[in-house]
Order: structure tokens, then sequence, then C-alpha cells
């Protein structure tokens, strides 16, 4: 999304899930809070998966999700940032880390995903379906499968 003006837009920061990164861009936000990237992934993200990549499992970094306190305590205690994201995570609504006052406060370094998706036609043609996601996890595969060459 451009910006945040579109409240059909910010619906997946506040009610959603918070976009991917891709790899290489948490460096980025790193360097944007002026904090080590372990420090940032330890306090502000989490590990989430594609589930027809198993062998990503868990290796796909997004801003955690902050819950509403009504919910029950065997969801909301459990302390999500830097860890892998259970099954249950993508279904229950939250609001983006990052998501403050009505706009995104990383929106220059924003991820990839939350870049590339809006409400428009133009987005919808240019990644149909599950297609952004699946060359977001893809090029996470290619990333670990390169460091794993070494
Ligand atoms: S990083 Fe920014 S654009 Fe992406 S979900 Fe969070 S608040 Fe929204």
């Amino acid at each position: 999304m451009p910006d945040c003006s579109c409240e059909k837009c910010v619906e997946a920061c506040v009610y959603g899930n918070p976009g991917w990164f891709l790899p290489g861009q948490v460096e980025k936000v790193a360097d944007f809070f002026d904090v080590p990237p372990e420090v940032l992934i330890e306090n502000r993200l989490i590990k989430d998966y594609w589930p027809k990549h198993l062998i990503g499992r868990c290796d796909i970094l997004s801003p955690v999700k902050i819950f509403d306190s009504s919910l029950p305590s065997e969801i909301s205690d459990i302390a999500l940032e830097g860890k892998c994201a259970p099954p249950w995570y993508a279904l229950i609504p939250g609001r983006c880390t990052f998501f403050f006052a009505g706009v995104c406060t990383i929106h220059s370094v924003k991820p990839f995903e939350c870049r590339e998706q809006g409400c428009g036609p133009e987005f919808k043609q240019k990644w149909p379906g599950h297609s952004l996601r699946e060359y977001i996890a893809g090029e996470w595969l290619k990333y670990y499968a390169a460091k794993a060459a070494k």
C-alpha cells in the first residue's frame, strides 16, 4: 500500500496479518531503530511460515501482532515476539506492533508484502490469489538454501 490514507488498506495493520519481510529488509528496520537485528527480532518480530514450504517453517520474518486484552489468557499470554508463530496465529485478529496513531511507523522501511498489497485492482492484478506470499516464501527458501551452501 502506498501510504496509510486508505481505511480499507490499513485493515491488515489493525485486524489482519502484518506483512512479510523479504530477506535483507529486517536489517534496514534495525538500522531505522538503531538496534541490532537480533534485538529487533526478539522484541518486535515473529517467525512466520508458509504451510506449503515446510522446510522454511518459522523462517519468514514479520512484525508481531498485538492481541486484544479480552482474548483468553492461554492465547494472549503467550509471548510471541522472536518466537515461531503457532498454527492458530493467522486466524486471530491483532494490531501490527508498528501501527500507532493510525499510521505505519516504519513506512519507509516497511515489509515488502505491505508495500505490494492494497485494495485497488492494480494490486490484485499484479499478485493474484496467494502469489505474493508464495513469492516471499520462495525468496526466504532461496536465502536459507544459499546460506546453508556456504
Ligand atoms: S509494517 Fe506498517 S504497513 Fe505493514 S502491517 Fe505493520 S503497520 Fe501495517
